[in-house]
C-alpha cells in the first residue's frame, strides 16, 4: 500500500503549503519513488472553472483537461509529474456526487450525513486511481479552525485509523512571527494550532515553521514540547529568495530524511539538487533585464496568470535575463496611451480571456506591436483578438468579432460547433459554463516552413486547450493572402491552432496554453524562443 502524507496548515493562510507538497514531491521523486499529489479544496465551487481569477487565481488545466486549482501547477512544475483529473476534489463536488446519488435512491432510505457519507466520499478520492505510487501526498486547502474544512480533517484522520497510522503522516505547517518591538521570535500561534488540530484528533508528526527568520533552539524545544513533536521534526521554513530554493531548503532542513524515517525506509539515493543550485544561480545573478508587457483583465491579482508569470521566467532562464512583467490593465488601456505604456517593453503578451470588457485596448497594442515589429504571443484570447486586428486592419472587414463578444459582428471568431476527442465527436452547445469548453491535451500539425516548426522542432504537437470559441476556418485563403499563415491546425484540418505573421519578426498567436507545461528544469520552447526575440529586440 502507498504511504500517506497530509499536509495541513495553521495560523494564516498563504503559507506555501503547496510549495512545500511540490518541493517534498521532488525531493523523494528525485530519490527514486513514485510520487502523486492531490489536493483538496473545502470551497462548495463543484471546480474553480467558473470562479473568477481575481478571487481564485488562474485556473489550472491538466493533461486530461480538469480544471483545477493553481496548486497543481506547483506540483507539476516541481517534480513534473502531469497531475489528474483525480488529483483535485472539492466540497462541491463530492456534495454534488452524494445528491446525484441520494437523488437515485443510491443510499436505501438512509439518512445521508456528513458522516459517514462525505467522509466516506472523501477517503474514496484520496485512495482512487492509486496504482504502485509508493507516496500520495494530500494537501488539505484552508486553515486549520475554519468551518468549511472540518469534513476533511476528520476524513484524514479516520483515514489514518482505518489504514493504520504508520501509513499516514500528518505534517502541519505553521507561521512563526517575528515581533520586532520585543525583538522576539513568538511560538503561541503554532502551539495554539497544533492544539486545535489534536482537538480534532490530529496529532501532527511534523511541523513546518514558516518564519522570516531562522527559529533558535530555544523556540524549536518549546514548540517541540507544547506540541507533542519531536524536536527533529520541528522544521524550520525560512523565506527563499526564489521559489526555485525551496527543494534545497526543505533538504537542509532535513524534510525528506524526517519522512523516510517516520515510515522506516531508507533512502535510496541523495536527491539531486543540482539543476535547482543551477537556476537559482541564474535567477539570482542575472543582470540584464527584459521587459515583458502582460495585457489583460485580471493583472492586479499576482496569482491570476501564475503559470504565465512562471512560463516567462523560465524562457528568462533560458535566455539568461530576468524578466520584468509590466502588467497593464485592459480595460483602462486607451489607444491614446497605447505608444506611452509600450515605449520601453521588448515584447507583448496577451494571455487567455472571457468577454468583452477591455478587448478594445488590447485589440490595439496588438495592431502596435504588429506595426512595430515588437515581438507578440497571443494566448487562447489573445491569439483571438489578434485575428480580429487583422481582419479589421489589413482585410478591411470592419465589423470583423468574436461571436463570444457581440452578436451582430462579422465572425472571425465562433463557437465551435463540434471537435474530435479521441475519436469521438463532442458538441460544443451546451449552454452551461461549467465544464463545457475544449479542454485538455489536443493535438495539432505544423506546417513546414514556419516559425512554430522551427521552435518545436517538431511534425506534431500536443497541447492543453481550454476555449469555447475557435478561428473561423473559411476565412483561412484570405488572411494567408495577405501574410497571416495558419501554421498549426488540428489532424483533421477542422481547428486553427496556430497562427502567425510573415512580414515580422516575432508575431505568433496559439489556441492552447503552453504555460501549463512549461516547467522551470524544461522551460517551454515557444516561452524560450519569444524571451530570445524580445532580447534582441532593439526597440526602434
Ligand atoms: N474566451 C475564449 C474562448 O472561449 C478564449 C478562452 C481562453 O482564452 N482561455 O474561446
Amino acid at each position: 500500500m502507498a504511504r500517506y502524507i497530509f499536509v495541513t496548515g495553521g495560523v494564516v493562510s498563504s503559507l506555501g503549503k503547496g510549495l512545500s507538497s511540490a518541493s517534498l514531491g521532488y525531493l523523494l521523486r528525485s530519490q527514486g519513488y513514485k510520487v502523486r499529489i492531490r489536493k483538496m479544496d473545502p470551497y462548495l465551487n463543484v471546480d474553480p472553472g467558473t470562479m473568477s481569477p481575481f478571487q481564485h487565481g488562474e485556473v489550472f488545466v491538466t493533461d486530461d483537461g480538469a480544471e483545477t486549482d493553481l496548486d497543481l501547477g506547483h506540483y507539476e512544475r516541481f517534480t513534473n509529474i502531469s497531475a489528474k483529473q483525480s488529483d483535485n476534489i472539492t466540497t462541491g463536488r463530492i456534495y454534488s456526487d452524494i445528491i446525484k446519488k441520494e437523488r437515485r435512491g443510491g443510499y436505501l432510505g438512509k439518512t445521508v450525513q456528513v458522516i459517514p457519507h462525505v467522509t466516506d466520499r472523501i477517503k474514496e478520492f484520496i485512495k482512487k486511481d492509486i496504482t504502485n505510487e509508493d507516496f500520495v501526498i494530500c494537501e488539505i486547502g484552508g486553515t486549520v479552525g475554519d468551518i468549511e474544512s472540518l469534513p476533511f480533517l476528520e476524513a484524514i484522520r479516520q483515514f489514518s485509523n482505518d489504514n493504520g497510522r504508520s501509513k499516514s503522516l500528518f505534517i502541519h505547517l505553521t507561521f512563526v512571527p517575528f515581533l520586532k518591538s520585543s525583538d522576539e521570535i513568538k511560538t503561541k500561534p503554532t502551539q495554539h494550532s497544533v492544539k486545535e488540530l489534536r482537538s480534532i484528533g490530529i496529532q501532527p508528526d511534523i511541523v513546518i515553521c514558516r518564519s522570516q527568520q531562522s527559529i533558535p533552539l530555544d523556540q524549536r524545544r518549546k514548540i517541540s514540547l507544547f506540541c507533542n513533536v519531536d524536536i527533529a521534526n520541528v522544521i524550520e521554513t525560512v523565506d527563499v529568495k526564489t521559489i526555485y530554493e525551496a527543494p534545497i531548503s526543505f533538504f537542509n532542513q532535513k524534510l525528506d530524511k524526517q519522512v523516510l524515517k517516520f515510515f522506516k525506509i531508507k533512502s535510496r539515493k541523495r536527491p539531486n539538487l543540482q539543476p535547482w543550485k543551477k537556476i537559482t544561480n541564474i535567477v539570482l545573478k542575472t543582470g540584464r533585464t527584459v521587459n515583458i508587457a502582460i495585457i489583460g483583465k485580471y493583472v492586479n491579482l499576482k496569482d491570476a496568470y501564475k503559470s504565465l508569470d512562471e512560463a516567462l521566467t523560465h524562457g528568462g532562464i533560458s535566455n539568461k535575463v530576468k524578466i520584468n512583467l509590466v502588467r497593464i490593465e485592459s480595460d483602462k488601456l486607451r489607444s491614446k496611451q497605447i505608444k506611452s505604456k509600450l515605449k520601453n517593453v521588448s515584447g507583448i503578451l496577451i494571455p487567455g480571456g472571457f468577454g468583452k470588457r477591455g478587448t478594445e485596448g488590447k485589440i490595439e497594442a496588438i495592431r502596435y506591436a504588429r506595426k512595430r515589429k515588437i515581438p507578440f504571443l497571443g494566448i487562447c484570447f489573445g491569439m483571438q483578438m489578434a485575428m480580429i486586428e487583422f481582419a479589421r486592419n489589413i482585410l478591411k472587414i470592419k465589423k470583423a468579432g468574436s461571436s463570444e463578444l457581440d452578436n451582430n459582428c462579422f465572425p472571425v471568431i465562433g463557437l465551435i460547433e463540434e471537435w474530435n476527442k479521441d475519436g469521438k465527436i463532442i458538441k460544443g452547445t451546451d449552454k452551461n459554463l461549467g465544464g463545457t469548453m475544449r479542454l485538455g491535451l489536443y493535438e495539432a500539425k505544423l506546417r513546414n516552413n514556419s516559425a512554430i516548426k522551427n521552435i518545436y522542432k517538431s511534425n506534431t504537437i500536443s497541447e492543453r486547450h481550454r476555449h469555447r470559441y475557435e478561428v473561423n476556418i473559411n476565412l483561412m485563403q484570405k488572411f494567408e493572402k495577405k501574410g497571416l499563415m495558419f501554421s498549426g491546425i488540428s489532424p483533421d484540418n477542422k481547428l486553427p491552432e496556430i497562427i502567425e505573421l510573415k512580414n515580422h519578426p516575432w508575431f505568433i498567436g496559439v489556441q492552447f496554453h503552453p504555460e501549463f507545461k512549461s516547467r522551470p528544469l524544461n522551460p517551454h520552447p515557444l516561452f524560450s524562443s519569444f524571451i530570445k526575440a524580445a532580447k534582441s529586440f532593439n526597440g526602434k
